[in-house]
């Protein structure tokens, strides 16, 4: 089936009891038995929830692996994926990732003997030096936030099975869509559901998808144990979501396309970063990868003053973090969203004052272009 064809459909059945054809939220903690070890395979709901069951199904499917999980967040799903390790591992992880993928790693996970490396993963010889004989999984996260820096997951996924090392991609920012690291290679995929695979910006969630089905033991025993679950009331608002997500992204890259080309010729800033314009450095692996540029358009102006002069003057992009929903937002990195990355390390990466992120919504392209271009005309 096609991707849109499995969004609606995959894993998802006709309610026994009536017939319902949208899975039911099945807002319950605990089931029925009818006698002792007599029960229909649900005995109390962090174990198992129909609800979640049925997305879980839906992702995997999507991202073409044998099994996924929910969690409350994406911090969760990536917090369970970690705890499939040890004291004593050693992990490789895209320099730039998410700040609270860095806080996990940086502030918790290295208190219990884990080590971790960051590197430009864009570049096969960084991760390849940083490699060690405890190196247990690749971490990548690509296109990256805010500058959308790309990884070559084939090229990555090859490097640690030569290496013996297991490879994850944070797969938030493309899409199943869009890019499916499980058939470039990859071992794990985790997403924070809260941006485009809900997409309403009304859920915080995440999901964890294994390639291989014998991690379906493994980490659902984490997921039981330490309890992160997806609520059923999540599961089915990001349900709903995914149904729309082939035709959410196709507007959201059509209007990201055409806001790019506005301000690509614009002298009011001074650059953009935006995998589909003309001077982006990875361009052809955003072809060949993702077949698509996105919607997250970054771009920079003078200095932080005009950032903060600009920013005051949008009417139809919202100031706020998150990405991925129907509505457009905007952002500030430096203040917001990397305000705990040190100045100097900041400025390094490109994270200036002068930086605005648009995640561009599914809106009328007219009123977004005019938002945008009223609010540069300070
Ligand atoms: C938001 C985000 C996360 C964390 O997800 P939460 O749902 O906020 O916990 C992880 N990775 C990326 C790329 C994100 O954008």
């Amino acid at each position: 089936m096609g991707f849109a064809t499995d969004a609606i459909h995959a894993g998802q059945w006709a309610d026994p009891l009536s017939g319902a054809v949208m899975v039911p939220i099945y807002q319950t903690s605990t089931y029925k038995q009818e006698g002792l070890g007599n029960h229909k395979g649900y005995e109390y709901a962090r174990t198992k929830n129909p609800t979640r069951t049925a997305l879980e199904d839906n992702l995997a499917a999507l991202e073409k692996g044998a099994v996924g999980f929910a969690f409350a967040s994406g911090m969760a799903a990536i917090n369970a994926l970690m705890s499939l390790f040890s004291s004593g591992d050693h992990f490789v992880v895209t320099a730039n990732t998410y700040g609270g993928t860095f806080r996990l790693f940086d502030k918790i996970l290295t208190r219990f003997g884990m080590t971790f490396d960051y590197v430009d993963t864009s570049n096969l010889e960084a991760v390849k030096g940083a490699l060690k004989s405890n190196t247990k999984m690749i971490f990548v996260e690509t296109p990256t936030n805010p500058l959308l820096t790309l990884t070559d997951i084939a090229q990555i996924a090859a490097l640690a099975k030569q290496h013996g090392s297991l490879l994850c991609v944070d797969n938030t920012f493309a899409t199943p869509y869009r890019q499916r690291p499980i058939e470039l290679g990859a071992d794990f995929v985790v997403h924070s559901t809260t941006k485009y695979i809900n997409g309403h910006s009304d859920s915080v969630g995440g999901i964890l998808v294994a390639r291989e089905a014998s991690w379906s033991e493994p980490i659902h025993f984490i997921q039981n144990s330490a309890g992160a679950i997806l609520g059923p009331m999540d599961s089915w608002l990001t349900l709903r979501g995914i149904k729309t997500l082939a035709v959410r992204m196709d507007r959201h890259e059509s209007n990201g396309r055409a806001i790019a080309q506005f301000l690509e010729d614009d002298s009011r800033i001074d650059r953009i970063y935006y995998p589909g314009s003309r001077d982006f450095p990875q361009r052809e692996l955003a072809d060949s990868q993702m077949g698509s540029y996105g919607a997250i358009v970054s771009f920079v102006v003078k200095d932080i003053d005009r950032a903060k002069l600009v920013l005051e003057r949008f009417r139809v992009f919202t100031l706020a973090e998150s990405l991925g929903g129907v509505e457009s937002l905007v952002c500030h990195p430096a203040v917001m969203t990397h305000a705990s990355v040190p100045f100097d390390i900041r400025e390094k990466l490109g994270i200036v004052g002068g930086l605005i992120r648009l995640s561009v919504g599914i809106e009328d392209i007219d009123d977004l272009i005019s938002d945008l271009d009223q609010a540069l005309s300070v």
